[in-house]
């Protein structure tokens, strides 16, 4: 018999994802107690780029990407590692990886990508209010840039996901770019402006505003580290590191770790972690007025409020190993490829983990064959894009009212058929 406390609503994981989930139940009249192992916005969710990109609507695996990847491992400082003793865990999931750069599957993806994107600024400012709206996130938009001076191989097909989705660009030439940042390199050759892009000055800072308003709205955070979830009769047993408790609904936000708790259940979430590394220069000569996401470089440069923060690259190598201290220095000489003058004494490292699904489409909903278990997880690179209408989708598929967006293209029924 147990006997534990019984909550409402229990979410596992105190990330963006987790506490915005929260908060919004929470204001929708329901009891909920958030639970993470770490303080509240520790873990991916405060270490990461801080773009919030309304008009990302990119999976990572777009047609014919699979072509780069030999060329992506084998230079040391490629965009993509991958551990090779960790290659027989990660080969099922980088084979549906490849598998999902299929045409229709993109199709899908991208459209999934922008209802999940598009409503990002309105969903922080709602989430947050005007004051720590205007603190924590700016609106003036950023820029991709690219080096080669004539369109790659892909770029038609992006520009045609662009355009399907009306999502508005500017090209920006050589010229506009120097303008736009004084002593950007040559390598530099053309950008895309996107006016309605944004990002937070501090992703750890933002998500711990959530989670603030989530306690004053009267929910409860508590630190344990949740070792299983057992449905039992009229909801769920929750074993932790502290002890047990049940409750009615239970809701996995627990980023690229849901996995390891969904598993045992037998729900089935093709999860992986794209693990990604930052570098925040406390002391950068430089500050740029906007981010800059270098295409080609496979990182972004983000003006914060601690300094510059250089982040990004994929290293595919599971949530266990040791972080690779190579990776995060490299993102030094990358960014000097594109401000060559770009000088700093002291900076801190960052390992993160990305939850990542094939299609890049995160899972959110309910848990099939497990009445009362939901799903908020694989977000991969924008968990702090799609948060915000991540956590209106939840509260709606929990509370029953109609759903803020079609929650189809993001039901686990598509791993669980
Ligand atoms: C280098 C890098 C750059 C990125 N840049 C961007 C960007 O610019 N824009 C963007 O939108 N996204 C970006 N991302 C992705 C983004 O950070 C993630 O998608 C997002 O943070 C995921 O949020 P989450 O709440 O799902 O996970 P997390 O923030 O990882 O939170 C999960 C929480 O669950 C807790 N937990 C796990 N297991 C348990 C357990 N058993 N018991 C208790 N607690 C548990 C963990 O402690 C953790 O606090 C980037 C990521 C990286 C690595």
């Amino acid at each position: 018999m147990t006997t534990g406390p019984e909550a409402d609503i229990v979410i596992v994981g105190a990330g963006i994802i987790g506490l915005s989930a929260g908060l919004l139940l929470q204001r929708a009249g329901r009891a909920v107690t958030v639970i993470d192992a770490l303080p509240p916005g520790t873990a991916t969710s405060a270490g990461n780029a801080g773009l919030l990109s309304a008009g990302t609507n990119m999976p990572v695996a777009l047609p014919g990407f699979w072509r780069n990847v030999p060329g992506w491992l084998t230079k040391p400082d490629g965009p993509l590692a991958l551990r090779y003793s960790y290659l027989p865990t990660a080969a099922p999931w980088l084979a549906r990886w490849i598998l999902a750069s299929r045409t229709s599957t993109v199709y899908a993806a991208s459209d999934a990508l922008r209802a999940l994107h598009r409503d990002t600024m309105d969903g922080y400012r709602e989430m947050l209010g005007p004051a720590p709206f205007a603190d924590l996130i700016r609106t003036q938009g950023s820029v991709n840039v690219f080096y080669n001076e004539t369109p790659g191989r892909n770029e038609p097909f992006i520009r045609h996901l662009i355009e399907r989705h009306s999502i508005v660009v500017e090209d920006l030439d050589r010229k506009a770019l120097v303008d736009l940042f004084p002593g950007i390199g040559p390598i530099a050759q053309r950008g895309l402006f996107f006016p309605h892009n944004g990002w937070t000055v501090n992703p750890g800072r933002l998500t711990q505003a959530v989670g603030r308003l989530f306690v004053e709205a009267g929910g409860t955070i508590d630190h344990e580290r949740v070792l299983s979830v057992r449905p039992v009769s009229g909801g769920f047993e929750l074993f932790g590191n502290l002890g047990d408790r049940r409750a009615r609904t239970v809701i996995l936000a627990a980023g690229a770790w849901t996995g390891r708790l969904l598993a045992p259940l037998g729900v089935k979430l093709p999860l992986e972690t794209e693990r990604g590394y930052h570098l925040m220069l406390e002391d950068a000569n430089i500050s740029p007025t906007l981010p800059l996401l270098l295409r080609d470089g496979g990182m972004a440069i983000t003006p914060m409020e601690e300094g510059l923060r250089l982040a990004g690259t994929v290293e595919i190598a599971g949530l266990d190993a040791p972080p690779d201290e190579k990776r995060a220095r490299q993102l030094l000489d990358r960014a000097r490829l594109v401000f060559p003058e770009l000088q700093a004494t002291r900076w801190r490292k960052w390992l993160g983990f990305r939850p990542s699904l094939p299609d890049s489409v995160a899972a959110i909903g309910p848990a099939p064959g497990v009445p009362g278990l939901y799903v908020a997880a694989g977000h991969g690179h924008t968990g702090m894009v799609g948060a915000s209408t991540t956590a209106r989708l939840i509260r709606d598929l929990v509370t029953g009212a109609p759903p803020a967006i079609d929650p189809a293209p993001y039901s686990l029924s598509r791993f669980n058929r």
